[in-house]
Order: structure tokens, then C-alpha cells, then sequence
């Protein structure tokens, strides 16, 4: 069920029966010269409405922009701050709860993006507001990856290159694919820390055309079947989520200082 196609009565139903929602997150950001900008953000709203459509859920539309900076080297980037971010996502958040959501997947496809996320529903849950979780559509399914490609790359790569040629194969440049894997770089995480460090900050630092892994290697079939299995997890979250009672989703009381004293827990004065 797509918010933004629905009437406020129709979502008076579901209200009043269902406390659930999917915010699909990703970014605008360049991802080489054979991917568009929107992939990230297209990839999570492709995934979150599959999911959705399938189990009736609800899902608000999507939030297209989001922690980029690390790529604001190369045209048509775009970014806000993380503060702005964590603040208009926990923003939205809080006011959904309004209308009697306490439980929201957000489906994400930017790396970049994690963090903040946790951090959100952190904030949510640590005042009982609602239960929230990041999604990341890829490592929902890390050993099919693993599986699939010699060298996924974390950002540009044939995952993605993939996953676009499934969900929008006319926006995919097949011309430039042997370009995007000769020009960029195999990205090999602990190789580029020194003495224990993590010292760089851009993507330009470690891929001069902002990819990483063979694009080569992508095709639309393999692309239908991540996007397939990505679904089918994000459905079971979805199932999982769904059924929880709500006393699990809240934050535990804090321990007792005077165990079995039948006293409550405010201490001596
Ligand atoms: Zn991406």
C-alpha cells in the first residue's frame, strides 16, 4: 500500500488495524560513468514497494537524498549534513507515530546512510516512541552476493549495475560497463588502513571514476535474482516485525538496585 496514492480514509483503515510502516531511503549521488545518480534511492523504493505490494504493508514515499559528501568531488552529488539528515529523518519518524505507527522499517541503499539511521532509532527507541530499524538491502544477502560476483566492489559495482539493469535497464550505459571497471579501483577495505587507521575520507582518494568491482560481470538475470532474494528477506522482516507483541519493542526498565527486596527502584534518602 503506497502512501501517496492512498485517500486519508483508506488509511484510516489501515490504522486501525496496523501500526507498521516502510520509509525507502537511498541517495542522489554519482556512481560512475555507467550508473544514474538516483540508484541508490531507486534501488530502495523498487525493493520497498515489491515488499509492500506483497504483504499489504504501507509504504510512505521515499526519501531520495541523504550522507554523501564523500562523493561531492564528482558532478551532481548532491548531500545534506548528517545533524540535517538524523534530524528531518527522526522528524518525519516521530510525526508518523502520530497517526499510530510504532514499528518502521527503513529500507536503505546507501552505505552512507547507516549510521544515521541506527542513530535515529536509537533516539526513538530510547524514549519508547516507536521501534525502528534499518534495512540494508545488500547485506540481507551477503552470501548470494558472495556467490554470484568475484568482485562485488562496494559502491558502482556489479551489485548495483545489476540491480539497475533489473529495475530500469534502459538507465544503465552497457557501453560504458568495461570503462567503469577498467577506470575504477578493487576496493580492498583492511588493505587501505594503516597501522590500525582509516585514512581517507572520499571515494576520489581510492577510485578516480568513483566505482569499485567488475561491471562486467552484471547482468539483468543475476540482477532479477538479488532483487528477488532482497525481497523475499525484507518480506520476512516485515512478517517478523509485524508480530512482535509490543512489550518486546520497548526498552527494558533498568535493573532493579534491590533485587527481591519487593522495593521499588528508587534508591534510600
Ligand atoms: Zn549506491
Amino acid at each position: 500500500m503506497f502512501l501517496a496514492h492512498r485517500t486519508w480514509p483508506e488509511l484510516g483503515d489501515y490504522v486501525a488495524n496496523e501500526s507498521l510502516v516502510v520509509v525507502p531511503i537511498g541517495s542522489t549521488e554519482q556512481h560512475g560513468p555507467h550508473l544514474p545518480e538516483g540508484t541508490d534511492h531507486m534501488i530502495a523504493e523498487a525493493l520497498a514497494r515489491e515488499a509492500t505490494d506483497r504483504t499489504d504493508a504501507l509504504c510512505t514515499p521515499t526519501i531520495p537524498i541523504g550522507v554523501s559528501s564523500h562523493h561531492r568531488q564528482f558532478h551532481g552529488t548532491m548531500w545534506v549534513e548528517p545533524p540535517v539528515f538524523r534530524d528531518y529523518v527522526e522528524s518525519l519518524s516521530r510525526n508518523l507515530t502520530y497517526h499510530g505507527i510504532d514499528r518502521i522499517v527503513y529500507v536503505n541503499a546507501h552505505g552512507g546512510n547507516v549510521a544515521h539511521l541506527r542513530e535515529v532509532g536509537r533516539r526513538l527507541h530510547d524514549d519508547a516512541t516507536a521501534y525502528a530499524i534499518e534495512w540494508m538491502w545488500d547485506e540481507s544477502i551477503p552470501e548470494l552476493i558472495e556467490e554470484v560476483f568475484e568482485t562485488p566492489g562496494p559502491h558502482g559495482g556489479p551489485k548495483e549495475t545489476a540491480m539497475i539493469m533489473h529495475i530500469a535497464e534502459n538507465l544503465v550505459r552497457r557501453d560504458h560497463l568495461e570503462t567503469a571497471r577498467d577506470g575504477g579501483a578493487v576496493f580492498d577495505y583492511e588493505a587501505e588502513r594503516v597501522h590500525g587507521a582509516t585514512t581517507f575520507y572520499d571515494c576520489l582518494e581510492n577510485s578516480s571514476n568513483g566505482v569499485f568491482g567488475d561491471q562486467t560481470d552484471a547482468t539483468p538475470e543475476i540482477g532479477e535474482r538479488l532483487f528477488e532474494a532482497a525481497a523475499e528477506q525484507l518480506v520476512a522482516l516485515l512478517e517478523w516485525l509485524d508480530a512482535r507483541p509490543i512489550e518486546a519493542l520497548v526498552p527494558q526498565p533498568h535493573l532493579d538496585p534491590k533485587p527481591g527486596s519487593g522495593r521499588d527502584s528508587e534508591p534510600d534518602r
